[in-house]
């Protein structure tokens, strides 16, 4: 689940981690009081940014600064209701204007070859990461967490001398690395990350020049998995940016991921399925989805699974394959049945139900006319010739 930069950082500020403070506007006029208070706080500019899900906000407008709050409500009205990337803006954020000196890259992410949390630094910040690994690969510098002792602060340290940050501000380094880590463990986080992590120029008490290191802009991606054991993480869920197909997924509690083939696959179990897709890339077919009802699903739970699939307009076949156990074959047949009779149109099933009431399933699927098979092998090879439109 990904959350909003103004969430993101509200997750980090838990952690301790420099943040400059911000307020989210949803009108002009709350654009126009927040930037006064800036103003009043002794800022010179104020920075208005888009709050929307996707990265690249800054070059599509999304960013930008103002000078008094009659700029900031007129470039506030202007960012409000802006299209990013096909995305409404309905929020923003205002925040004091800082003075960058320097922008680097620090993200946090889990390295599944390696199983561990890697923290990745660039002394080329503020560009898009994956236009740094594209472009020059070796301006990337990589540590990997130890799964026991966690970040350990010389690792920190190797990190920032490696993108060039010395003295008072490698110090700081450190800290945000390790409030990093942290932020990740604490909310169980598929991926941290901060661009542009900024070295920022200020002025002490006694007037004198300071550098400091600030995360101007964040990015937080929750694992789905873990959210169970965050229920006050649920609340950072943005519905207006949720994609329709994701939510009715996730409402029927089925584990459901878009691919692009044409073969809809509903299976029960994360294993069987992954099965279930390799054979119909075996028979030369491609899966249209990795779709898993879960254990014991009931007959609405197989009919909007259905549902779902029939949504994607690329489907030309589907193919279901259930190994009861928990779950019951008759179950999953009435399922697929009531899914036949109420359905948007007509795409070609094959049905293979093994294991607990299966005969009942057998009977039932007979009854109806579906087309069944016994093996997956069949299953598959038989999908992905109705898929092509061959003939039985
Ligand atoms: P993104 O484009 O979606 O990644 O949005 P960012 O929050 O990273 O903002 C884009 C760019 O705007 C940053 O890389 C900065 O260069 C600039 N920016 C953001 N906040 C400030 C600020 O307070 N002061 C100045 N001068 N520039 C800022
Ligand atoms: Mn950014």
């Amino acid at each position: 689940m990904k959350i909003q930069e103004a969430d993101a950082k509200s997750l980090l500020v838990t952690q301790g981690l420099p943040v400059p403070a911000w307020e989210l506007a949803r009108t002009p006029g709350e654009v126009k009081a927040a930037a006064q208070r800036f103003f009043d706080a002794g800022n010179a500019k104020v920075v208005i940014k888009a709050q929307v899900l996707v990265g690249g906000r800054g070059k599509a407008g999304g960013v930008k600064l103002a000078a008094s709050a009659d700029e900031a409500t007129e470039v506030g009205s202007r960012i409000l209701g802006m299209d990013i990337k096909g995305i409404t803006v309905r929020k923003v954020i205002v925040g004091g204007a800082v003075d960058i000196v320097k922008e680097y890259y620090l993200g946090v992410i889990i390295d599944r070859a390696t199983r561990r949390i890697v923290l990745m630094a660039s002394a080329e910040g503020g560009v898009e990461i994956e236009e740094v690994a594209r472009a020059n690969p070796g301006a990337i510098h990589r540590v990997s967490a130890d799964p026991q002792l966690g970040l350990l602060a010389f690792q920190a340290r190797g990190l920032g001398l490696a993108v060039g940050l010395r003295d008072s501000l490698l110090t700081q380094f450190v800290a945000i690395a390790q409030g990093l880590y942290a932020t990740m463990k604490a909310n169980d986080a598929d991926l941290v990350e901060i661009n542009p992590l900024a070295v920022v120029a200020g002025t002490a008490a006694g007037g004198s020049a300071t550098q400091q290191l600030v995360c101007l802009d964040a990015k937080i991606t929750l694992d789905d998995s873990g959210l169970a054991r965050h229920p006050a993480l649920e609340s950072l869920r943005d519905s207006d940016e949720e994609d329709p197909t994701d939510a009715r997924a996730r409402k029927l509690g089925i584990n459901f991921i878009r691919l692009d083939g044409t073969i809809g696959c509903m299976v029960n179990g994360a294993g069987l399925a992954m099965t279930t897709m390799d054979l119909v890339k075996h028979y030369g077919g491609e899966p249209a989805n990795f779709l898993d009802v879960g254990g014991g699903a009931r007959h609405e739970t197989v009919r909007g699974a259905i549902e779902l699939i029939l949504d994607d307009p690329n489907v030309k076949a589907i193919l279901v394959n259930i190994f009861g156990g928990i779950t019951r074959g008759d179950e999953v047949a009435a399922g697929l049945i009531e899914a036949r009779s109420s359905q948007s149109r007509e795409v070609p099933m094959v049905v293979r139900i093994v294991g607990t009431n299966a005969e009942e399933a057998a009977r039932l699927l007979r009854e109806a006319h579906l087309e069944t098979a016994t093996s997956l092998d069949e299953a598959a090879e038989k999908a992905v010739a109705l898929a092509k439109g061959a003939t039985r």
